[in-house]
């Protein structure tokens, strides 16, 4: 089932939205007896269904295994290696898409095909009508989106490998979209192809500010990006006006076709333009600077769910309190839903699951533990504490743990995301939690609660606990030529500058008496060990720090002696049991880093940006 959807037609795209949500069910056991029957021949189908199976639901949730990523692995690669596709899938595997979900410490490979495609593209689309709905006149102007590629590898079979949005941007869906009035951007498509990101964000921000009048939305694909565009823009505002002032454009734009396409739209000297931005960006502050440089903006258009919630005040601060939407949901193996009432407050925002998307399934888990993840202290819950505990869940049909499908779960309750797709995804775990809200008609919808286990996230890295355990064993070795052992550690994301970085505290303890000349030799093994964290941190976050430059120097603060006693302190008056009190390996709450921040004897930051290159199949570290 694949769907058209005309942007331009808000009539027609809307009653498409009501019946494919109103026959949620049917639309549902369709899609996977579509790709059932499409799929039957697959050796990874083969293995677990006979011929007669493809067409029972009930016969398909009974033999075929939930899966992560690990169990599909092997399969990938030999994809990758050069075997067919039909291992997994009817349809040629056309790339292969990097999540920055990693297995390893490398991204995962999600399989993709031509036609996926036009299945993003049909939910791309949907988003214009919606928005029309709420917001008028987005035909009048256009869209400042800040849109960037990242680097692709080829596998030794020849496919490409690269995150979701760089295939997206790439593919002819995308260069050759038809006109829509809703949908014009300020950034030529040859500024979001540009290869290389830092000539691409100038010159996006520079026909950006060109066309300032023109602007009604700003907007990036995540809160980090925008962010850090406004930092980008505040280290290059000067230039950015001198440019809009004589009608050149930077030598350093070396990107030929990325700078012919500014060169089209800045024609001649604009020294009023440049006048005019150079008096809002010589501001002491940048308060509300979206709203004093782009003055037409309606809204922001990024995704400030999930852990891109910590960037809400300080987009607030920027954008002047302009509403904050918050469109889809969707990842590498599939794009899940939109959000249907998108102006609403980014903490009550739903997504609601398409089920001509995918066919979908839920593992409920459960409520209590799901919540205190969303609280203070997030204990991280490993797979055998949430397999008791979804026993423990008396709910009909949700007894036994067992997946339920879209129309069967209930408001109030959480569940983790299972996928079976058109690429050669069975039963597939993203990973992702989330948490009824309500129905459109019989389509649930969704808040997103949080990804399973990710402790520390900045931009589009998700480290869990084991890598930070990883990285913080390897690092702390360090500390045994001193004499120190690291007794105690946990994190936090600091958002508060731009771009966010890892703060990891942790607490020392002198094995012997220390000479006095130890401490001397601390702050150089400090840096070291915040050098070390990042060098074992898994391939996304390099890449972030290194190449994307979205994640800034990691940093060590060293507490006193004490300082984790104060935190289980806290912790036990929140609720925690004593008894079963372990560290948190991430604190969220202002208090609990407040209490660890008293107590702070030394900072040290990493002076040295960790290794990155494009992952090459059979090398152990990239
Ligand atoms: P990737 O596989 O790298 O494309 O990342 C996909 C993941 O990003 C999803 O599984 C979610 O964990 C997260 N994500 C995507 N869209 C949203 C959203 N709208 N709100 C919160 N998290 C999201």
């Amino acid at each position: 089932m694949l769907l058209n959807c005309d942007p331009n037609d808000r009539e027609g795209s809307m009653n498409l939205v009501e019946d494919l949500t109103m026959n949620a069910n049917q639309v549902q056991q369709q899609i996977l007896h579509e790709i059932l029957t499409q799929n039957a021949d697959t050796e990874y189908l083969k293995g677990f269904l006979s011929s007669g199976d493809h067409f029972l639901r009930e016969l398909f949730k009974k033999k075929v295994p939930i899966v992560n990523y690990e169990d599909i692995k092997p399969h990938i690669e030999r994809i990758a290696n050069g075997e067919p596709s039909q291992i997994i899938s009817a349809q040629p595997i056309t790339e292969l898409l990097t999540s920055s979900g990693t297995s390893g410490g490398q991204p995962k490979w999600m399989p993709s095909t031509a036609e996926e495609l036009d299945r993003k593209t049909f939910l791309y689309n949907l988003l214009v009508p919606v928005m029309n709905q709420y917001v008028d006149g987005l035909d009048q102007g256009k869209g400042m989106y800040l849109l960037f590629i990242k680097p692709e590898i080829k596998t030794p079979s020849g496919l490409m490998a690269r995150p979701v949005l760089t295939s997206y941007y790439k593919s002819s869906n995308f260069r050759n979209r038809p006109f829509n009035r809703f949908n014009v951007y300020t950034s030529p498509d040859e500024t979001i192809l540009c290869p290389d990101n830092k000539q691409s964000m100038y010159c996006q921000l520079l026909c950006g500010l060109i066309q300032r009048d023109e602007v009604l939305r700003v907007g990036a694909v995540f809160a980090s990006a925008l962010l850090r565009a406004i930092k980008f823009m505040e280290d290059h505002w000067q230039e950015l006006c001198s440019n809009i002032r004589t009608g050149h454009v930077s030598e350093w734009i070396t990107e030929s076709s990325c700078r012919n396409a500014v060169l089209d739209i800045l024609r001649q000297p604009n020294p009023e333009l440049a006048d005019l931005i150079e008096f809002e960006c010589k501001e002491k502050s940048w308060e509300e600077i979206i709203k004093r440089v782009w003055p037409r903006t309606k809204y922001i258009d990024v995704i400030v769910t999930g852990s891109m919630a910590q960037y809400i005040p300080t987009l607030d601060f920027y954008s002047g309190g302009l509403p904050l939407v918050s469109t889809m949901y969707a990842s590498s193996e599939c794009y899940f839903g939109i959000n249907l009432n998108p102006l609403s407050e980014p903490s009550s925002v739903s997504y609601t699951l398409l089920p001509n998307m995918a066919y979908f399934e839920f593992l409920p888990v459960n409520k209590n533990q799901e919540e205190e993840v969303e609280g203070v202290v997030p204990p991280n819950l490993n797979s055998a504490e949430m397999n008791c505990s979804k026993k423990e869940d008396k709910e009909a049909g949700e007894e036994k743990g067992e997946a339920v499908d879209l129309i069967q779960v209930k408001p109030g309750h959480y569940y983790e995301l299972i996928v079976t797709t058109f690429t050669g995804l069975y039963r597939y775990r993203v990973g992702d939690i989330l948490m009824v809200t309500g129905f459109h008609n019989n389509a649930p919808q969704f808040r997103f609660v949080h990804r399973q286990n990710v402790v520390l996230s900045i931009d589009t890295d998700k480290t869990n606990e084991e890598d930070l355990l990883r990285a913080v064993t390897e690092a702390k070795q360090l500390l045994d030529p001193l004499g120190f052992l690291l007794t105690e550690y946990t994190s936090y994301a600091d958002t508060s500058s731009i771009p966010g970085h890892y703060v990891l505290f942790w607490e020392l303890k002198a094995r012997r008496m220390r000479r006095g000349d130890l401490d001397e030799q601390l702050p150089e093994v400090m840096e070291e060990c915040c050098s070390t964290v990042e060098e074992s941190l898994d391939s996304v976050y390099r890449r972030c720090r290194s190449k994307d430059k979205s994640i800034g120097p990691l940093e060590i603060r060293v507490v006193r002696h004490g300082g984790f006693d104060a935190l289980m302190d806290f912790c036990v008056s929140q609720g925690s049991s004593v008894n079963q009190y372990k560290t948190p390996r991430c604190v969220k709450s202002g208090e609990a880093i407040k209490i660890l921040d008293s107590r702070v004897m030394g900072r040290f930051m990493s002076n040295r940006t960790p290794s990155w290159e494009p992952y090459r199949m059979g090398s152990s570290k990239n």
